[in-house]
């Protein structure tokens, strides 16, 4: 098997809302959203939430010039809130290219990061110097993109407050779907949602709740893990990873909600912070 069959996730963050490091959080991690997608020797990253520091940190050490497509699935600060903090960004001579869908005009990536993130009085370095080596790229939820040869982005809007894309990763005949932050409608499945993980290798999904918690969250913008199963169940969707944690859920009770859904269908399972899954 050549380099270039390697297709793989892992997880740098998992939860949703803020950071919650601490002993309650060890075994599946207190940072908020950041995965890393390998496509051969591309990399992928969805969403800058505190995740994103420990995997710059991996991507200094891997050596030589670093370039990544850094993907966002919306800018709520849980998924931006590590961005100046990626440390790869401050050498001019990395390339990232980065990637929006979520907003409309005027609003737009760079000046969200520009003048709501990086910004006086909320952040002390200067925008020109961590953006140096950044490229933006809007696109419209729902477009297709096809960063690199052999890879097709497929993407959706979602139902969340504000907005936020999904996408779905093609790359040697396999798929990983990833759809966070999203709100189920009251009846049925959101068709945009199936559209993306239908037979997915792959599903990343948002359980921020429980059903029985839900009920006190609704409009809220956030999913259930039961709901995660159901839908993976419908799409035919292969291994289902359960993801933006509530910062409530502590490691006993992401243990017990693990045990419930890995008994409600084969193959699913909570994000853990480090986990990898090798796709192929
Ligand atoms: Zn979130
Ligand atoms: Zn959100």
């Amino acid at each position: 098997m050549s380099e270039d069959d390697n297709f793989r996730i892992k997880f740098w963050g998992v939860r949703g809302s803020v950071p919650c490091p601490g002993p309650k959080t060890v075994r599946y991690g207190g940072n908020t959203t950041c995965m890393e997608i390998n496509c051969g020797s591309h990399v992928l990253a969805v969403d800058a939430g505190s995740g994103i520091r420990e995997l710059g940190i991996s991507l200094m050490n891997r050596g030589g010039p670093i370039s990544a497509d850094i993907f966002f699935t919306h800018t709520h600060l849980d998924h931006v809130t590590g961005f100046p903090f990626f440390g790869p960004f401050y050498n001019p001579q990395n390339n990232f290219n980065l990637y929006a869908g979520h907003l409309t005009a005027p609003q737009n990536l760079e000046n969200v990061l520009k003048n709501m993130i990086i910004t006086d009085p909320m952040f002390p370095v200067p925008a020109s110097v961590i953006l140096g080596c950044c490229t933006f790229n809007e696109f419209n939820s729902g477009d297709e993109i096809r960063p690199h040869e052999g890879i097709v982005i497929k993407t959706a809007p979602l139902n969340h407050p504000n907005g936020a894309c999904g996408y779905r990763i093609e790359y040697k005949g396999h798929s990983i779907a990833i759809i966070t932050d999203t709100e189920h409608p009251e009846e049925g499945m959101d068709e945009n949602v199936l559209h993306l993980v239908q037979d997915a290798d792959v599903m990343v999904y948002d359980s921020a709740y429980t059903d029985e918690e839900y009920p006190k969250f609704k409009g809220w913008g956030h999913s259930t893990w039961q709901m995660a199963v159901k839908i993976a169940e419908f799409a035919n969707v292969t291994k289902t990873v359960l993801f933006h944690h509530d910062p409530s859920h502590d490691d006993d009770r992401m243990d017990e909600i693990a045990e419930q859904a890995a008994a409600a269908r084969f193959g699913t399972e909570p994000a853990r912070e480090g986990m990898v899954i090798k796709v192929c």
